[in-house]
Order: structure tokens, then sequence, then C-alpha cells
């Protein structure tokens, strides 16, 4: 081989590693970059005083798992265990739903979980709307820096958060809606699961939804 044809090859060889590198320099930096804005949003949620739920929790529930996730499930708010713990979907219905993470061919620390209030209203019941409201914004944030593909909503509180319809969570669920470009399909809560475990119909339904999201995401 003529020497000026070696240099010519150790050129193209460096400028396409020096291309690699920027690329991955590139794609480290935006995911610190993220991991640092959610680190600033946890701050402010740790912190937020904006509605009355701030009297009543023991721990603020951000969120938790991958921050580069393709699919996101969003909860209504956290529950006693949630709230003692500071960590989403961590009782029997966190169990049941990281089972069915695990059913879908996937870890809980793939995917991003988190809720649509962060405080955890007392004695469970549903968050108001003016609640609801308060705290949205936070989600719309981590939704924002995540940028899932597919967002799972489970139960009827933050399906109708994301669509404006006054059709029960029965008819809503097992459907693709668009949210901001990003693929939003309403399942049942876990716990509902939970309650009306005799029902076998219920869970063949959110597998049958989850087989939606797992063909969409290439995961079949
Ligand atoms: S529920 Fe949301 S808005 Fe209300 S105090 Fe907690 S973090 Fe703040």
């Amino acid at each position: 081989m003529r020497f000026d044809k070696i240099i010519e090859d150790i050129k193209e060889w460096l400028k396409f590693y020096s291309e690699i590198e920027r690329e991955t320099y590139l794609a480290l930096s935006l995911k610190e970059n993220n991991f640092e804005k959610l680190e600033i949003l946890k701050e402010k949620v740790k912190n937020c005083k904006k509605c009355n739920l701030s009297s009543s929790r023991i721990n603020p529930v951000f969120g938790e798992g991958n921050i580069e996730a393709d699919l996101m499930f969003i909860g209504e708010a956290p529950g006693e265990e949630e709230d003692k713990r500071g960590r989403p979907f961590v009782g029997r219905a966190g169990q049941l739903l990281t089972k069915i993470i695990l059913a879908m061919k996937l870890k809980r620390e793939d995917v991003y979980i988190t809720n649509v209030v962060k405080c955890r209203p007392p004695r469970n019941r549903d968050p108001k709307n003016d609640e609801i409201s308060t705290c949205l914004g936070y989600l719309i944030e981590q939704i924002k820096i995540i940028k899932p593909k597919v967002i799972v909503t489970l139960g009827r509180i933050p399906a109708k958060v994301f669509i404006k319809s006054s059709q029960p969570i029965t008819r809503l669920r097992g459907n693709f809606y668009d949210y901001q470009g990003i693929k939003l399909l309403p399942t049942y809560h876990p716990s509902y699961l939970i309650r009306n475990e005799s029902n076998i119909k219920l869970k063949k339904e959110v597998w049958s939804d989850m087989k939606k999201v797992m063909a969409f995401l290439g995961l079949e």
C-alpha cells in the first residue's frame, strides 16, 4: 500500500472516531442536563407548599425511574406506603404494577413512574381539582424532560387530566390518544384490579392494553 494512501486512511478513521466521540459527548451532556433539570424540579417539589396537601404529607413523592425511558406510567396520587417512603407505587398496587412491567419484558428501572399529584391526599381520597391544577405543572415538566414515547395513565383521574372527555375509564382505556406528540394510553389502576381480584375480565383488559404498548415499542 502506498504511504499517502495509508495517511489518507488514518485521517478518515480519525475523522470517523472524532464524530462518534462528539455524538457520544452530546448524548452524555444531554443526559446530564436532563438529570440536573429533574433534580432541580425534585427539589422544588420537596419544598412545595402550593396546596393544602403539603400540610398532611410525610414525604412528597416526585417519581423515579429511567430518565430516558420510552415508557412512563402516571398514577393519580401517592398512597400511605408511598407517603411514608417518598417513592411511587411501592405498596400493594405498586407490587402489581412491577409484575405488569416485568410481564412486558421490562424492568422497573427501565420505565419512569410518577403521579399527577405529588403529595398524598388525606385518607387516600381523590385529589381535588384545584390540587390537581396546582400540581400539574411539575408533571408536565417531567414529561418534557423525559420525553417518553408512550405514557400509560393508571385509573380514572390521570386519564381525565390528559383526555378532555366525559367518557368513563371503561370506554377510554385501551385506546391510544395524542398528548403533545406522545402516545397516551389509559388503563385501569392496579389498585382497582386488587379490589376486584376475582374479576378476570379486568386483568385480561389491562394485559390487552399493555400488549398494545408493547407492540408500539417493539417489545413483542
Ligand atoms: S401536591 Fe403538588 S402542589 Fe400540592 S404541595 Fe404537593 S407538590 Fe405542591
